[in-house]
């Protein structure tokens, strides 16, 4: 079986990025993603504007030409795409990893359709997988969803969006200018600080208007098929309801970084162990990419500020 230098899991902005540096360094590589290309930038909103402007989403020096200085999610799915095909990139899609063991001298990787050998593993996993659940009573329900993908199926509709960050407002933004009628729930006292500059006094906007409803301090307790019980300040109150966008954040598989012995910090961030100067974790020879690296603090890390990991990495190896 052929021992590549370099495994990577995970075909996102980073992983494709990673895999472009290996080629261009000479080493072995090969990319595996369980979805398409960019599989997370694939799961995004159709509408998505990115907040970075397209040059910091560049990734190996190639120029990134948007038409607005912001690009949008299908300019973002070209531009990945191409780099991809034109530098023929070794990239198996549709494939999963699930598990990584360490033998002495190299890794075996074993995944939903075959198994690899390799002399080092780059997880590029990001964070988009696992939405952060409500865990509580109708959540199961089919009106319920954890990813927003576009405003018309919700036109005419009660639409509760529970959220306070860009996900969750940039959703109850579209949703209200289709036509749904849309109330925020809000677990603190106000919209996200963190929400985009140039969206937020838009939503605050309609909050004061009153076409956006939004129930401050307030968490939703039950899911039921045409109501939701909401937890208020001024106690329990009964909404009606159709559809519920429950956009309260995505977290990393840390499962699978544990199995593969990856530590985690103690405290509540659980940030995975490594090196800041060569993304080596505490397994020799399995390197972090991307934003997987900031555990629980999914904002801390972006395209903008990981995609220098690939060279990192690589020199790293290379180094060895
Ligand atoms: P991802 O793009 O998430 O890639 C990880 C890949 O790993 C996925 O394709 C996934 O399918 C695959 N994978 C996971 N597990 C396995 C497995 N077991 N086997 C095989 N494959 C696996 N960042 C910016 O810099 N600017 C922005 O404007 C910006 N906007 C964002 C907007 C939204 C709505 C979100 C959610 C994030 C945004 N980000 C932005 C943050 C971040 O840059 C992106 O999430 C980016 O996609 C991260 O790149 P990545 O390669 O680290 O991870």
């Amino acid at each position: 079986m052929k021992i590549y230098d370099i495994i990577i899991v995970g075909g996102g902005p980073i992983g494709i990025a990673c895999g472009l540096e290996a080629k261009k360094k000479g080493l072995t590589y090969v990319i595996i993603e369980k979805g398409p290309i960019v599989n997370s930038i694939y799961n995004y909103p159709v509408n998505m504007q990115f907040f970075s402007s397209s040059e910091k989403l560049e990734i190996g020096e190639v120029p990134f030409i948007s038409k607005e200085p912001k690009p949008s999610r299908s300019e973002a799915l070209e531009y990945y795409r191409r780099i991809t095909t034109s530098n023929k990139l070794n990239i198996h899609l549709f494939e999963k990893v699930n598990s990584v063991e360490k033998n002495d001298a190299f890794f075996t990787v074993i995944t939903s359709k075959n198994k690899y050998q390799g002399k080092n593993i780059v997880v590029a996993t990001g964070f988009y997988d696992l939405p952060n659940t409500l865990n509580i009573p109708g959540e199961s329900l089919q009106k319920v969803a954890h990813y927003y993908k576009d405003p018309h199926f919700y036109a005419g509709q009660k639409l509760a969006v529970i959220g306070a960050s860009n996900s969750a407002i940039d959703a109850a933004l579209e949703c209200y200018r289709k036509g749904a009628e849309v109330t925020l729930i809000i677990r603190k006292d106000e919209v996200g600080q963190r929400v985009k500059y140039w969206v937020r006094p838009d939503i605050i906007n309609r909050i004061k208007e009153g076409s956006i409803k939004a129930l401050y301090n307030s968490t939703v307790v039950e899911i039921e098929e045409n109501h939701l019980k909401v937890q208020t300040l001024k106690g329990e109150i009964r909404i009606e309801n159709d559809y519920v966008l429950a956009l309260t954040g995505y977290k990393p598989n840390f499962d699978f970084l544990i199995h593969m012995g990856i530590e985690l910090s103690d405290d509540d961030k659980k940030y995975p162990v490594y090196k800041q100067d060569t993304m080596e974790t505490n397994v020799q020879g399995i390197y972090l990419a991307g934003v997987i690296c900031g555990g629980l603090e999914t904002h801390k890390w972006f395209i903008e500020n990981s995609r220098v990991h690939a060279k990192m990495i690589v020199n790293s190896i290379l180094d060895k």
